[in-house]
């Protein structure tokens, strides 16, 4: 606290993004990155755009991010009115707050989700009710057809990863024609099917997406929304009330060629999936409980081991995964999907630990 201080700045409580540790021998399964690189064709469009000279960035990235949108309006078969692209998808959900949510009832999500979302409301000043997930954790769409302000949530959810099928997200739609209804994307490319061909049918719905996971570009920040334009216009309003250029020459070029690789794309998307069945049974076979998962995350509780132990063990051994300290998932721990040889680590580290 500071006397320097604008009002409002002390009671924020900031996100907290999982550890982006220093020491490059660990195997890091606690942040959801892809364990496999970007597509080639985007070291190719860097190298492009920069050149033998790095003239080029002497120059104004393009405010509207021309290619960008038209890469991702061919790819969804959208108009780039229905498009909306930001510095990864935390920016554009900033701006999903500010601009369609702050309504005069509460918005809605589940108690247990991505934990920034009530870190914008703070931000924002958005008052939120939180829906208890069903004991089997998952999102009843009957707990959300009552009036609200706006509703939001990721599918499959994080972190349990749970996925609500298309029929539902209709149904949350059709019961809700005077709210917006926002579906955060992150983890859909992993054996989920995106809601943004019901954009044409629903003016209330916006989908998010981002290039950190399935893409494997979290490192140049980029994402995205999709939605009717009249969304969409609000969500242009604020970013240029906000930053003109909040994507740079470099990950405009490399998110278009991330978009247009769709063979890569798809190949390592199979490959996460692939890998996520055969984690999911060996650590059955060590005892954990596994929820059902459709993300390239595992969230799991062994019944007889304490997680915050577990992490600690696992940390020793030069592994990291996700623990939250919320105490209805505090015996849980997400675990990214990484390569089939970092999975087999954990599992022997964890066969190790379990039999200590
Ligand atoms: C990773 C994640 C994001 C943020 O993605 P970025 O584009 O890297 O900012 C948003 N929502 C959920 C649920 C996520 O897990």
């Amino acid at each position: 606290m500071s006397q320097f201080w604008s009002a409002g700045i002390a009671d924020l409580t900031p996100y907290v993004p999982g550890e982006q540790p220093k020491m490059q021998s660990l195997i890091k399964l606690n942040t959801n990155e892809n364990p496999y690189g970007p597509s080639p064709r985007v070291l190719a469009s860097l190298l492009d755009e920069i050149g033998v000279d790095a003239n080029k960035l002497k120059l104004y990235p393009d405010p509207d991010a021309f290619f960008f949108k038209n890469a991702i309006a061919k790819r969804f078969d959208l108009e780039t009115s229905q498009i909306h692209v930001g510095n990864g998808s935390d920016e554009v959900l900033a701006h999903v707050f500010q601009a369609l949510l702050k309504h005069k009832n509460p918005i809605l999500f589940p108690d247990i989700t991505y934990s920034f979302y009530p870190v914008y409301c703070r931000l924002y000043k958005i008052d939120f009710e939180s829906v208890p997930l069903t004991p089997g954790f998952e999102i009843l769409v009957d707990d959300y057809l009552k009036p609200n302000g706006g509703i939001v949530f990721p599918n499959p959810n994080a972190p349990t990863g749970c996925l609500m099928e298309t029929r539902d997200i209709e149904r949350l739609l059709c019961g809700n024609p005077s709210s917006v209804v926002v579906l955060d994307e992150a983890y859909i490319d992993f054996g989920g099917v995106s809601a943004a061909a019901l954009i044409k049918d629903y003016p209330n719905l916006l989908v998010v997406q981002t290039l950190s996971k399935s893409r494997s570009l979290a490192g140049l920040r980029l994402g995205f929304a999709l939605g009717h334009p009249n969304l969409i216009d609000a969500l242009e309003r604020v970013k240029n009330s906000f930053n003109s250029y909040p994507l740079n020459r470099l990950s405009l070029v490399a998110g278009v060629a991330a978009i247009e690789d769709e063979s890569y794309f798809e190949k390592i998307c199979s490959a996460v999936i692939k890998s996520r069945t055969v984690l999911a049974t060996a650590l059955q076979r060590l005892g954990f409980e596994v929820l059902p998962s459709t993300a390239n995350f595992l969230f799991v509780r062994h019944p007889q081991h304490d997680a915050a132990s577990l992490l600690e063990k696992l940390r020793e051994r030069a592994i990291i995964v996700r623990h939250f300290k919320q105490v209805r998932i505090v015996q849980f721990l997400r675990i990214t999907i990484g390569t089939d040889h970092e999975c087999q680590r954990l599992v022997d580290a964890l066969c190790e630990i379990l039999t200590e």
